[in-house]
């Protein structure tokens, strides 16, 4: 035995002869596989239950503390003004040699990313000391800007206040928030950087059509959506956070069409060497989905960026990335199945399907900001093949036009002009299912409408 020992000392003595370290580390840490993260996100969480009402105030008070808990973590910086003079600031952390850049919130109503990355931040605050944390600090360097559109975020509208979609100025740069992004990636010269969005809640994806939770986009950076190494990056790490996200959004998992906007930043971006990864949120069938999709958020932000930092994103595979699915259009938030529906006044009743689009929105009235789900009557026919958060099953219900007072379970008279149902995007879904009774009147089974209240701030 001892040659043998004594051979394998030799052997090591001169590897590390070669090798800068003493103590070479030959695998980087492990980091925390996403079911751990998704643990620690339930148990460490600090964003709010509804990212619709983050206005600009939290998000100042949120970059406040952590500029005022001080210490060397994070760098806060204000980077610049908006049209109406609000602050955007990025926060910072880590002192590697790998540069990302990600920024949220480019369009005002799309809120989910901007508390995920509060939730990133938590994360590093609490386990800069573990080795995987400590070892992501040491490679990379992480820049992120969690509003970038603090005019249109306070209105929940998705354009600035001058009524200019930033994500449409790369080129024009007629916004301060887009000169302010363009001279961040300047001054940075990231080597990945995140576009961070909620999509249209139509969004679908399948085989089985189901809301697109997550779609992912690798961003073309020219009209032949050639490949580089920039955006074989971005499709490996797509399949990081596909691989990530799997589990927990089977089939919600969409890719986007990589046709080349040059307006766009993420195209922009890529094509002067900053590959540009889109992340876009989607539905989720909950009455508040907002929770489950912070948590995807989260898990892909941080699971993506431990890649990046102990070099496992170059084992990625980027066809895990191209094969997902495509996403497209066309999505419910509710689907009332089978009702029986007059479509035109006179015609013999159809049993049917019905489909109501939800849209969340943001009211703002005396100072408080109201989150609401909007809800309009949108398609109707056999709506079988599409997505839908939820269903209602109305099998041997007549669908009729809500009428002043009416209340679940009450028998009413319904005049024939509110049995005829209109679809289109603007038509308000107040509806009741009814069962007819024998004396030509109707039960109240349920009632739906076209305005939910989600949350008040
Ligand atoms: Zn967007």
């Amino acid at each position: 035995m001892k040659p043998f020992v004594v051979g394998v000392a030799l052997l090591a003595l001169t590897a590390c002869a070669t090798t800068p370290s003493r103590f070479p580390i030959r695998h980087p840490p492990i980091a925390p596989n996403a079911p751990t993260l998704a643990r620690m996100w339930d148990a460490e969480k600090v964003s709010s239950p509804l990212s619709p009402l983050v206005d600009h105030a939290e998000v100042r008070q949120r970059v406040m503390a952590i500029r005022d808990a001080g210490g060397s973590l994070f760098l806060v910086k204000e980077e610049g003004r908006s049209v109406e003079n609000r602050e955007i600031w990025s926060v910072s952390f880590g002192r590697g040699p790998f540069v990302v850049l990600m920024w949220s919130q480019m369009h005002g109503d799309e809120p989910t990313a901007t508390s995920a990355l509060f939730d990133l931040y938590e994360y590093i605050r609490r386990h800069q000391h573990e080795p995987a944390v400590a070892h992501l600090l040491n490679q990379l360097t992480v820049h992120t800007v969690p509003m970038l559109n603090p005019d249109g975020a306070e209105r929940f509208q998705r354009r600035n206040v001058q009524n200019i979609d930033i994500n449409r100025d790369a080129l024009d740069l007629a916004t301060p928030e887009a000169r302010l992004l363009k001279a961040l990636r300047d001054s940075l010269n990231p080597q990945v950087g995140y576009n961070l969005h909620n999509q249209n809640w139509r969004t679908s994806v399948g085989p089985p059509m189901m809301g697109a939770a997550i779609s992912l986009l690798s961003v073309a950076y020219d009209e032949a959506r050639s490949m580089n190494d920039g955006r074989v990056l971005t499709k490996k790490l797509g399949a990081v956070i596909r691989d990530a996200l799997e589990p927990y959004a089977l089939g919600r998992i969409g890719r986007y069409d990589d046709s080349f906007e040059p307006r766009a930043f993420g195209d922009q971006l890529t094509l002067v060497g900053t590959p540009v990864l889109l992340i876009e949120t989607g539905p989720w069938p909950d009455a508040n989905p907002d929770p489950t999709l912070v948590k995807l958020n989260y898990v892909a932000l941080v699971r993506s960026l431990h890649a990046l930092a102990d070099g496992s994103v170059h084992h990625a595979d980027p066809a895990r990335y191209d094969s997902l699915p495509e996403n497209s259009g066309g999505g419910f938030h509710t689907v009332i199945r089978g009702a029986t529906v007059t479509r035109t006044e006179g015609e013999t009743p159809q049993v049917i399907d019905v489909g109501l689009v939800g849209v969340r929105r943001v009211r703002l009235e005396n100072g408080k900001r109201t989150a609401v789900l909007n809800l309009t009557v949108a398609g109707a026919g056999d709506l079988t093949a599409s997505a839908t958060s939820f269903d209602i099953n109305a099998a041997g219900q007549v669908l009729a036009r809500r009428t002043q007072g009416a209340a679940v379970g009450a028998v009413v008279s319904v005049a024939a002009v509110d049995l005829v149902i209109t679809t289109g995007a603007t038509v308000p879904a107040d509806l009741m299912l009814l069962t007819p009774q024998s004396d030509g009147r109707y039960r109240v089974e349920r009632i739906v409408t076209s305005e939910v209240v989600l949350g008040v701030k």
